[in-house]
Order: C-alpha cells, then sequence, then structure tokens
C-alpha cells in the first residue's frame, strides 16, 4: 500500500488486507468471495493502487442471491417497526465510524473531506428517515360500491432487490436503497461500482454486525464486479426490481434487459443540469452556488451545474466573478486542509475532460478559465469555465461530460432560458436565480423545468434525504430516497372484503 493515509483508514475501520493485498468482507452466504478475480482499488489522487478485493463468479453471485431469497422468506413476515430496529442499530454503527467512512470515499473516489463526511452524514440520514418510515407504510382504505364490503390498498414485500451503484456515491446511494428497501421487507444484494470496491467492504462489515444484532443476516449482501455481473442481476429473474445507477448508456442497455423479462428498474441515470442566472439575481447567492455546483466533487456529480443561462445585463459581472471565484479554489489532496477539488477518478475520467475542452474550443467556445490537465501524479484537472456561443449551436453542452466543465450562455429572457435548458435529452436538476415572484412561479410551473428538480435561489447540487430524488427524462424517471419512493420498493395490493350475506357484483352485473 502507497497512499499514505490508506493503512491508518482500512485499519481503523476494521477491514483485512491478506499478503497479497487482497482484502475480504465479512459472512460466507453474504460476500461473494470466491472464485472471481481481485479487482484493483486505485488512489486517484496518486494513481497508487490501494488494495485488490475479490470479484464475484457466477457460482458466487449465484450462492448469495439465493442467500438473499431465502432470507426474504422469514425477513418479511416481520413487522415493520422491528425491520427498523436493524436499520437503527445500522445507524448508530455509520455514526460511530463516520469519520473514517469518509476519510474512505476521499482516498477512493477523491472527495474532499467535508463532501466524504457529507456522504456519510446522508447515509445517517436516511437511516433515521428509513425507522421512521417503518410504522408509516401507510395503505388507504377506498370507499366500496358494493354493501358490506371494504376495499383497500396494502403496501407488501416485494423480494430481493439489486443494488447497482455508481462510483462518485460510492456508498451513500446504496443506503438510499438498502435502507427503505430494509424496511419495507425486501433483501437487497448490491453492486457497486468497481472503481470504489473498498467503501463497499467497508459497509458491507458494519451492516453484517448491525444484521447478526438482530438475526438477520443475509438480508444484505454484496458482490463485487463490473458490467458482466450487472449484467447477470438484470437477466436474474430471482430480482423483481433492479435498482440502477450509473450513465445513461449503461441504464439503456439495464433497464432494456430487466424489461425483457417483464421485470421492473428504478433507474437514477446521467443529469445535464442548468442555473438560471435573471438580471434581478442576488450575484453573491448565484456565484457562491454556480461555483459550489460546477467544480464541487470534481464536477463529478449527477446534479453537477453544467450549464449557465445568464440574462444579457448581469452577464459581464456574473463572468467576472466567476472567473474571481475559481481562481480561488485550491485543488489538491483531497483529505489535506483547505483543499476545495479532488482529483477526477481515473485517467480515463481525464481524457474525456481534455477531449471535451477540445471539443467546446472546436464549437466556438472560449474558455475563461481553466482547461489545463496539472502536470502532476494523479488525475488533476482545472476547473472550467468556457463562454459558448448558442446553445443550439454548441452540441458539447447537450451531453454529460463528467468533469468540472460548466458552459456559460447569454440569454435575452426566461423564457428563452427555460426553452435552453429543457433541450436536452436529460432532466434531472435545474434551478433559478431572481427575486422576482412571478419569475420563480413561473419557473416551477408546468410551462418551467422539466426537471425531477426544480430550485429557486439554490443550486442544482446538494438535495436533502427528506425529497424523492430523480429525474425526467433519460435520466430514468426513477425517484430514491424520501417522500413516497419507498412505494418502488413494495406490491401494491387491492384487496376487498364481503362481511355481509349477499355477492353483489360491481358494475350492478347479475349472473346466476
Ligand atoms: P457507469 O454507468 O459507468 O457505472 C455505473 C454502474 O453500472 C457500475 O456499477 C458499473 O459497473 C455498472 N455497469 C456498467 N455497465 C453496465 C452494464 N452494461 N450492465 C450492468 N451494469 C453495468 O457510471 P459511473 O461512471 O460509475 O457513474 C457516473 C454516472 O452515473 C453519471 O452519468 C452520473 O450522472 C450517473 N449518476 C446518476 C445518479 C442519479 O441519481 N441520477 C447518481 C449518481 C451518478
Amino acid at each position: 500500500m502507497s497512499t499514505p493515509h490508506a493503512d491508518e483508514i482500512l485499519q481503523s475501520l476494521d477491514i483485512a488486507v491478506d499478503s497479497s493485498g487482497v482484502v475480504s468482507g465479512v459472512g460466507v452466504e453474504t460476500w461473494s468471495s470466491s472464485g472471481g478475480e481481485p479487482i484493483e482499488s486505485r488512489d486517484p489522487t496518486t494513481g497508487a493502487v490501494i488494495a485488490r478485493v475479490r470479484g464475484a463468479d457466477r457460482a458466487s453471485y449465484d450462492r448469495v442471491v439465493d442467500a438473499a431469497r431465502v432470507r426474504f422468506e422469514e425477513w418479511r413476515m416481520r413487522p415493520a417497526p422491528a425491520r427498523g430496529e436493524a436499520v437503527r442499530r445500522l445507524g448508530e454503527l455509520l455514526r460511530a465510524h463516520k469519520r473514517a467512512l469518509g476519510a474512505l470515499i476521499s482516498l477512493e473516489v477523491g472527495k474532499i473531506r467535508s463532501e466524504g463526511l457529507g456522504e456519510v452524514q446522508e447515509m445517517i440520514d436516511i437511516c433515521d428517515f428509513a425507522v421512521g418510515l417503518s410504522r408509516q407504510l401507510y395503505g388507504r382504505t377506498i370507499a366500496s360500491e358494493r354493501a358490506r364490503h371494504r376495499l383497500m390498498e396494502q403496501w407488501l414485500p416485494l423480494g430481493p432487490v439489486a443494488v447497482i451503484s455508481a462510483f462518485n456515491f460510492p456508498m451513500a446511494v446504496w443506503s438510499w436503497n438498502a435502507a427503505v428497501a430494509l424496511v419495507c421487507g425486501d433483501t437487497c444484494v448490491w453492486k457497486p461500482s468497481p472503481l470504489a470496491p473498498l467503501c463497499s467492504v467497508a459497509v458491507h462489515n458494519l451492516c453484517q454486525q448491525a444484521l447478526a444484532e438482530h438475526d438477520a443476516g443475509g438480508a444484505l449482501s454484496l458482490c463485487v464486479g463490473g458490467a458482466e455481473l450487472g449484467g447477470w442481476m438484470a437477466d436474474d429473474d430471482r430480482f423483481p426490481l433492479v435498482s440502477f445507477t450509473g450513465s445513461i448508456p449503461a441504464g439503456r442497455e439495464v433497464a432494456t434487459r430487466v424489461a425483457r423479462r417483464l421485470g421492473r428498474s428504478l433507474l437514477e441515470l446521467g443529469g445535464n443540469n442548468a442555473a438560471i442566472v435573471l438580471d434581478d439575481a442576488r450575484l453573491d447567492l448565484a456565484v457562491r452556488a454556480i461555483t459550489f455546483g460546477a467544480a464541487g466533487t470534481a464536477g463529478q456529480r449527477c446534479t453537477t451545474t453544467r450549464r449557465v443561462f445568464v440574462q444579457r445585463g448581469l452577464a459581464p459581472r456574473l463572468r467576472e466573478a466567476l472567473v474571481r471565484a475559481y481562481g480561488s479554489i485550491e485543488i489538491g489532496d483531497p483529505l489535506a486542509d483547505g483543499v476545495l477539488m479532488g482529483p477526477l477518478v481515473t485517467p480515463a475520467a481525464v481524457d474525456a475532460y481534455r477531449a471535451a475542452v477540445a471539443t467546446a474550443r472546436e464549437q466556438g467556445g472560449e474558455v475563461l478559465t481553466g482547461g489545463e490537465v496539472l502536470d502532476r501524479p494523479g488525475n488533476f484537472v482545472t476547473p472550467t469555465v468556457i463562454a459558448a456561443p448558442a446553445h443550439d449551436r454548441f452540441p458539447i453542452a447537450w451531453e454529460e461530460t463528467f468533469a468540472p466543465i460548466l458552459y456559460l450562455f447569454e440569454v435575452d429572457d426566461l423564457e428563452q432560458a427555460i426553452g435552453w435548458q429543457n433541450a436536452v435529452p436529460q432532466g434531472l436538476s435545474s434551478a433559478v436565480f431572481t427575486e422576482s415572484m412571478r419569475a420563480a412561479e413561473q419557473f416551477l410551473a408546468a410551462c418551467g423545468s422539466d426537471c425531477g428538480i426544480a430550485n429557486v435561489n439554490a443550486g442544482t447540487s446538494g438535495a436533502e434525504i427528506g425529497g424523492a430524488f430523480g429525474g425526467e427524462k433519460q435520466t430514468g424517471g426513477g425517484r430514491e430516497s424520501g417522500s413516497d419512493a419507498w412505494r418502488a420498493y413494495m406490491r401494491r395490493q387491492t384487496a376487498t372484503v364481503n362481511w355481509g350475506d349477499e355477492l353483489p357484483l360491481a358494475q350492478g352485473v347479475r349472473f346466476l
């Protein structure tokens, strides 16, 4: 292990590395520990290999999924508040290990320390939410048209859920699914990103401790691997639901395979998020929100601000303020004090950044700040602002490049800004900055933002767990986390009870 913090972080999480540098998770039936090739975990800050994690082969994958099915038969019959107790314990363990888990996120995917800690806090928050939810899985009673009949709608556990997650929220995305699915009575098998296997092992080990204390081993399990393993899950009839978070092309493939077997998929795919800044906006708010939204997490959030539509009157001041704010972003080791931007996740991500900047220039964009790959170990680039020509003549802005590149467009008015914002295929997050109540309401109306998330005087990035999270169009339509997103993890049953002596038929039909 050649990264300075790595030993300490792994030890503080009781992650055992054997003499050949391979890490194992705990549990036999909950962890695909045999057969597959070890997957390398690399530190994006130095490029060094941190450790290797054993991947799943087909036999160990089948064993884990079978165990999740067996556990489901029992788990679904426990009262939901009792299921919530296991989630409560998981939340306690996450609290106790918050600092180390946050540091591991920084180590493995390059998030700065406070964002790594924020991601762990998000897991804690969703556990708290799920504990409360375990007493609120409400159904409805409906007035029956038949005498002495009761008509009701109830929600029942669905089955084992496959959770396939992306690298950029290597723990939190799993927790949005797992904490809620558990209280709903489902079991979960997690396939994390192969770019963040250590994060998944750390969380898995804490899960096994929490579940063991509640005699619920097997309710949460882990299979480490890449796209092939994800494909097995998509095709697997043992999963009534596949929850997929990742890029649009991979999501399209997963959704197609799940649909072929008439399974259900929950899709959280790529975004291409915009902030609209009107002439009357508070410039200070807009600049802070855009800078965090565009350069935070090195531009590697699904909700990253990628496009800004600024009204012409404010455009010169916004440009200048953004360039100044970008100049103050310290780049470096994500665990070092004062650093605001860490590395990109892989050298391939650096290549995609470089290619997008070059294409933007070819298409008429002017780099106002950034645009450089840093000459140092690790995957470091500079956060970039590009003044763009008209949106319809700048196709690079229609794609999601997973890097800190912000395109700045000038617009005449709110209508043009909303039109351009909504023109792209993705529909995740959006924001408007204005002091006008009328403009804010227009942005939130049916003629306004077409995204799953729409904010006024708050940036595109940084959602709370209380709301349902997700987006429209090619972002996939899924909703996870808070509000009533839990319904995706249950099956709905309409039940009628006749407590009378007659058998009236609905719609007045007479028979016999
Ligand atoms: P990715 O699509 O490369 O990988 C995501 C996951 O899918 C990984 O676990 C990967 O191994 C697996 N996978 C890849 N191809 C697959 C296939 N053909 N079949 C089955 N599984 C497959 O994405 P990434 O680079 O890890 O993450 C970045 C992307 O995820 C961005 O597009 C980002 O916007 C998106 N994302 C979306 C949300 C959201 O909530 N909408 C959240 C986080 C990330």
